[in-house]
């Protein structure tokens, strides 16, 4: 079998630039300057471990770009978390809030560790020791973080009340995606899985002629992405008949009981770990490869490349991850006629409740689960009707076309803003 290579997220973002690019009649230096990121900052800390020992970890934040608004983008928790990595999820974050309109440039942090052999208490002290270290670099005005993989809303918690305690006030706009109680917005937690299945609809009814009812899906990733779109799949009638979490997944051609899978994860931290006989076990590579009609990758970067592009069966990809494609294996998809909507539309919901977090932080104002849900559903029917117009236009697929609008709109702010002095 052929070895396989660590594949460079950071290659990958900047080469879809400059396929956008091509499309695009743009000054040849802003197109280097969004190749770049804006402002980088490494910082190693010491954590108190709860055997006394002092661990030293490693954490970034990086703004991407800050154009159009301030920099936007989660933090994630993860031993493979690099500056690379992290540079690629802050060029991602740019394209996605400039591709569904809102106000915001792009960002991206992450710490190197592991959170599962970590316990609640290290978990906490790790995260306001790094909040500490970047609190130069983000505020309400600058630059807000948000959850990302294995952070959730209470390490939001902690990160709004570092940054409060270091400020002498309260200071709710500077994260978002926090619990309830702390000035979070209703709809955030179910935001990213219910904006997936949103375009995931848009694009079954409007590119391929099917409806979600009865529609077969595979899911990787049972996380806050993959596991809420699940339950949006199963409540618009489609059958999900495989989810993966990173130990692998379990398997129903029939169609799984969402919510019992997501009961054993919240009970055992682990899908697999009571095997009962309505489903099979499947390997996280089987579940990419089944024969569906959606296949929604949820997990983490780079699981579809040009060794199993080839023999992917779905109709059509939604990527409710961010990064889950390479070039190459979008190049194979393409010329194989499977549509790929890609991550930054189909994950975008995520940031656009953030987005109505922040407002209504700053107005210090409470919007109703409905207002959050329609308005959701009208930015991402949006986005996704913009880019088809473009794909249609350019001839282009739907990643193109997200790229050639996002990139657009950003190089467009720059040019009118000028270059100072
Ligand atoms: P999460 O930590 O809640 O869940 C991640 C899931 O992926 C878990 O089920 C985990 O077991 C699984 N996983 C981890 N490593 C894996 C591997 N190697 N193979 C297969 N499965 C693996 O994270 P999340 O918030 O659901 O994020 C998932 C993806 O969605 C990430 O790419 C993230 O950047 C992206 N995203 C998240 C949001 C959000 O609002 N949370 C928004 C936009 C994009």
């Amino acid at each position: 079998m052929e070895k396989e290579k660590k594949i460079n997220s950071l290659d990958v973002a900047v080469k879809q630039v400059d396929i956008a690019a091509k499309h695009l009649n743009l000054n040849p230096g802003l197109v280097e300057k969004v190749k770049q990121t804006k402002r980088e900052l490494t910082v190693h800390f010491p954590v108190k471990m709860d055997d006394g020992r002092i661990e030293i970890f490693t954490g970034f934040r990086i703004q991407h770009n800050t154009t159009r608004g301030p920099a936007k983008g989660g933090i994630r928790y993860h031993p493979d978390v690099d500056l690379d990595e992290v540079r690629a999820l802050s060029m991602w974050m740019t394209w996605k809030t400039a591709v569904v309109n809102i106000p915001f440039g792009g960002a991206k942090g992450g710490v190197q560790c592991d959170p599962g052999a970590m316990s609640r208490q290290e978990v906490e002290n790790m995260t306001r020791r790094y909040i500490w270290e970047i609190a130069m670099m983000i505020g309400p005005d600058r630059d807000i973080p948000a959850p990302d993989v294995n952070t959730n809303p209470q390490v939001m918690a902690w990160i709004m009340d570092t940054y409060s305690m270091l400020k002498g006030y309260s200071v709710p706009g500077v994260v978002t995606g926090k619990p309830l109680e702390l000035g979070g917005s209703l709809g955030r937690h179910e935001a990213t899985g219910k904006g997936v299945v949103v375009v995931a609809q848009e694009a079954a009814n409007q590119i391929l002629g099917f409806s979600l009812e009865g529609a077969k899906v595979a899911v990787q990733g049972c996380g806050n992405v993959g596991g809420i779109a699940a339950q949006y799949f199963e409540r618009a009638g489609a059958k999900v008949i495989a989810i993966s979490d990173m130990y692998g997944g379990v398997f129903n051609p029939k169609g799984l009981d969402v919510q019992r899978v997501l009961d054993c994860r919240n009970q055992y931290a682990c899908i697999l770990d009571r095997k009962t006989p309505n489903w099979d076990e499947i390997s996280n590579r089987e579940l990419l490869e089944l024969e569906c009609d959606i296949l929604v990758p949820a997990a983490i970067e780079n699981q579809i490349t040009h060794q199993n592009a080839p023999k992917i069966k779905a109709k059509m990809i939604v990527e409710g991850a961010n990064g889950p494609t390479t070039n190459e294996a979008d190049d194979i998809l393409r010329d194989r006629g499977i549509v790929v909507v890609p991550d930054i539309l189909a994950n975008a919901g995520g940031v656009t409740v953030s987005y109505f977090e922040w407002v209504q932080n700053l107005q210090e104002l409470l919007w109703t689960e409905e207002e959050i849900s329609d308005r959701l559903t009208r930015i991402m029917k949006r986005g996704f009707a913009e880019i088809l117009g473009v794909s249609r236009r350019d001839k282009v697929d739907l990643r193109t076309a997200a790229l050639i609008l996002g990139i657009g709109r950003v190089v467009k702010a720059s040019e009118l803003r000028g270059i100072y002095p």
